[in-house]
């Protein structure tokens, strides 16, 4: 038999319900609840690569890290290695509520995290134009401390006060692409391109350098299923289904779209919000143009049911 390889991207529902529920304990309860769901794939006969937002995460990580200097004078955390620690976080939880999942389930299979780079490019415009805040709010002159000493972006907010914006370049290259494959190939459970992977840039000589950035988790996981020749994509959000005209009185759940709909739906550009469903349904796109089949959008309680094509929003060639 051969094998069906799903990537999955996770949204950041599947770590962070609501505000009320945003401890380390309360991500952990939300990831088992995916898992749990993502299992009951595997049993169906899925190897599976699961990718997850890191947004929130990266947030805390930072923060922590700004309240560190300022009342400790520890060393301000670079942006990358916020991420890097954010993917070892996730990765650890989902990977043990995989492993919890699957042995309750009686799936012999094991599970394990990479920690992922991915190559973006210093030519990619967005760092003409850095536009992603991150971090907390800071004062004029914190901020203009910030952008002297470390040469970090920073904006004035809306009257809220100043923040940090980094660029989000698209990805170009998965470093780990052939450890991925390897784990895969053996049979092997992974969790990877955690936040859409660590930024990093390469260097003349082919060497590797982080770098300050933020890359779509929906980008970074849909290059993932193009290298890997998935058989689907799979990005798991906070809704069952697609709507076009999202929002409006004329609102309508989708159960199919074909690739060409879904880019005409796109270049009419009033039917999906910018930030949020506009990138899942791009990289599908980016997916399906590659070679790709098929690709569903739905929420983690519906996995199974939307790959029986009982719900989701599905959108093949
Ligand atoms: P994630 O963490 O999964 O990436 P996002 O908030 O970025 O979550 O994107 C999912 C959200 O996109 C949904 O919760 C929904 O509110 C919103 N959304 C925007 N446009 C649409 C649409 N056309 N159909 C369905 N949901 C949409
Ligand atoms: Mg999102």
């Amino acid at each position: 038999m051969s094998k069906k390889v799903a990537v999955i991207a996770i949204g950041g529902n599947s770590l962070i319900k609501d505000k009320a529920h945003q401890s380390v304990q309360e991500q952990y309860f939300a990831a088992d609840e995916t898992a749990k769901h993502i299992v009951e794939m595997i049993k169906e006969g899925w190897d599976v690569v699961i990718g997850h937002g890191n947004g929130p995460q990266v947030g805390f990580l930072l923060q922590k890290a700004e309240i560190a200097e300022k009342v400790a004078n520890l060393a301000m955390a670079p942006l990358e290695v916020c991420g890097a620690q954010s993917q070892g976080q996730i990765g650890y939880q989902l990977v043990q509520c995989l492993q919890n999942e699957m042995k309750r389930a009686g799936v012999n299979k094991a599970a394990a995290c990479v920690i992922e780079q991915t190559v973006v490019s210093k030519e990619d415009p967005a760092f003409q134009n850095p536009s992603k805040p991150i971090g907390g709010f800071m004062t004029e002159e914190e901020a203009k401390i910030k952008e002297r000493d470390l040469g970090w972006n920073v904006v004035e907010d809306a009257g809220r006060g100043w923040r940090r914006v980094v660029p989000s370049p698209l990805p170009q290259r998965i470093v780990e692409l052939d450890a991925i494959k390897a784990l895969i190939d053996a049979g092997i459970i992974v969790v990877s391109i955690g936040g859409g992977g660590i930024p990093v840039v390469e260097r003349e000589d082919g060497t590797l350098e982080g770098i300050a950035a933020v890359i779509d988790k929906d980008f970074g996981n849909s290059l993932l299923a193009q290298n890997l020749n998935a058989d689907m994509l799979v990005i798991s959000t906070a809704v069952e289904k697609v709507a076009i005209n999202f929002g409006k009185p004329e609102q309508q759940w989708l159960d199919h779209m074909t690739l060409a709909e879904a880019k005409q739906y796109m270049e009419e550009g009033v039917h999906f919000k910018k930030g949020s469903m506009a990138p899942k349904i791009q990289a599908i796109i980016n997916f399906l143009e590659a070679g790709g089949k098929e690709a569903i959008i739905t929420n983690p309680e519906n996995i199974l049911r939307a790959i029986h094509g009982e719900t989701g929003t599905r959108i093949t060639k």
